[in-house]
């Protein structure tokens, strides 16, 4: 059951287009790197010169290839160019070349996990396909002189756009999806992930409806190129979208933008349908065919992909399906933990740690894993004196936070702060019979069958014993001691 706002359900689908990591253009060999001067990347092709005709780049097929097989999908054997018809001075040819009815990558699914309440819950989002396309070019406007220019250096730059099905149900859904789709893309290579210079952008359509209705009208936000500014538009659209509803005004299907200065969407245009963009197949592209020995081949030297991987930590390592989908979060990540569990032998201890105290120390620092102060190899033998009983949990936070701060290697650490858990019984037996005597209402409460009486003996043991006593065998002291 998704959760309601104000008694409506939200519905979200969404477009990503993802530049593809080729070094050259989808239908022309100029370069497709980021930043360079204005038109310096610019060929006859991107700029529609006449006579010119777009040869397909080999590389983009490749990794739309690779992205369906990544996400589970058909990849079509025969899919078809459209030029997809429309005027705007940073697209000279007046159409852009993309794929419409049939496109290379269809269906699929990406999962991921949410947390619900106290809950973890899988979910699904189907995917409705993902095409090829060429980016267009940028208009750039400079108020001051009162001018306006045209950069084509993105023109012809090689796009995936990626829809859903409406499948999500809340702006944490829809979030939770991108960054899943986010690290797909990154983890097999296909794209370079940058959202700040817009290599992942996303379009998210948001209606809403009363449960069970049929589906509202959509409007749709462009152009999303960071998860905070995706979860504040979103939500700010829901209200938007509620609070019209309920003053009877009803939903038109629009464009809109969001401004992160105001918190707001406002309009661009009313959405176009697909009969005005008059698309048609494209005469100067052949079908794109793509054999299935070509699939097999670009399957077989593919890496490791997330999900397998996260299979993979379940079955040889025994770890929750949460832990194993959390450690493949990146193939950076992916690697500490499987280098740290073989060290240590512990995998079940090695994700507690790298989800917790690594994780943790990571986020505060705003570091990734490969700035981590702590190797594997370090967190694996702190994690072998936890098991072979040297010192207590606690204890290894504080050997940690050595490692961490680059003070020693954990033996030394562990000495340094005295850290060593006592196994002297006879020591821990001392402490334990001075505290019984020093709390004799405690132990009469104990006796009279009050077990919570217990805790106001175990705290001033470990606080004796300097944290240095083994909770378990604390406990079974005193239960000797007390005869019970
Ligand atoms: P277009 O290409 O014109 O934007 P599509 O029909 O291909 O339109 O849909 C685009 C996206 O909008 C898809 O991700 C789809 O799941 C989503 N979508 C369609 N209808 C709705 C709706 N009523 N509410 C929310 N999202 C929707
Ligand atoms: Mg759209």
């Amino acid at each position: 059951m998704s959760k309601l706002v104000q008694g409506y359900e939200v519905v979200i689908g969404f477009e990503t287009h993802a530049q593809l990591s080729t070094t050259s253009k989808i239908f022309s060999r100029a370069a497709t790197a980021f930043g360079a001067e204005a038109n310096t990347q610019a060929c006859a092709v991107d700029m529609a010169l006449p006579g010119t005709l777009p040869v397909m780049n080999i590389g983009a097929v490749e990794r739309a290839i690779e992205f369906g097989l990544a996400i589970n999908a058909h990849i079509a054997e025969r899919s078809i160019f459209a030029r997809k018809n429309y005027f705007y001075p940073d697209l000279p040819k007046g159409y852009q070349i993309s794929q419409f009815e049939i496109p290379v990558v269809q269906g699929g699914e990406v999962s991921f996990f949410l947390e619900e309440g106290q809950a973890t819950v899988r979910k699904t989002v189907r995917l409705e396909r993902a095409h090829l396309e060429e980016d267009a070019g940028k208009s750039l406007h400079e108020d001051f002189i009162g001018q306006s220019g045209i950069d084509l250096n993105r023109a012809g730059t090689p796009l995936l756009e990626i829809v859903t099905q409406p499948d999500m149900r809340s702006s944490e859904e829809a979030v939770a999806y991108a960054k899943e789709l986010h690290k797909i893309v990154t983890w097999i290579g296909i794209c370079d992930g940058n959202m700040q210079e817009g290599s992942f952008r996303c379009d998210a359509n948001v209606s809403v409806r009363k449960p069970g209705g049929e589906l509202g009208t959509r409007r749709e936000i462009k152009n999303l190129n960071s998860f905070k500014f995706m979860q504040q538009a979103i939500d700010y659209e829901v209200r938007w979208q509620i609070d019209q509803i309920e003053d009877g005004i009803a939903i038109q299907q629009a464009t809109v933008l969001f401004d992160p200065d105001t918190g707001e969407t406002r309009a661009m245009r009313t959405k176009e349908d697909a009969a005005d963009y008059r698309y048609f197949p494209d005469p100067d592209l052949p079908p794109l065919v793509i054999g299935r020995d070509w699939v097999e081949r670009v399957k077989g030297e593919m890496a490791e992909l997330p999900r397998v991987m996260a299979e993979r930590f379940v079955k040889d390592y025994a770890l929750p399906e949460y832990d194993a989908t959390q450690l493949t979060q990146s193939k950076a990540v992916a690697a500490y933990f499987e280098a740290t569990a073989k060290a240590c032998g512990q995998a079940k201890l090695a994700s507690n740690w790298i989800m917790g105290e690594v994780s943790r120390r990571l986020n505060a620092g705003e570091m990734a894993i490969e700035q981590a102060p702590v190797s594997a190899a370090q967190l694996a033998a702190l994690i072998g004196r936890i098991s072979d009983n040297t010192i207590s949990n606690n204890a290894a936070r504080q050997v940690f936070e050595g490692l961490w701060n680059k003070e020693g290697e954990v033996d030394a650490l562990i000495e340094a702060k005295g850290l060593k858990q006592m196994n002297d019984t006879g020591e821990l037996e001392k402490i334990i019979d001075e505290v019984l005597a020093a709390n004799p209402k405690n132990v009469e409460e104990f006796k009279a069958g009050n077990a919570k009486a217990l805790n106001g003996l175990v705290g001033p043991i470990m606080k004796a014993s300097k944290g240095k006593a083994n909770p378990g065998q604390v406990n079974a002291l005193l239960m000797k001691k007390l005869g019970s």
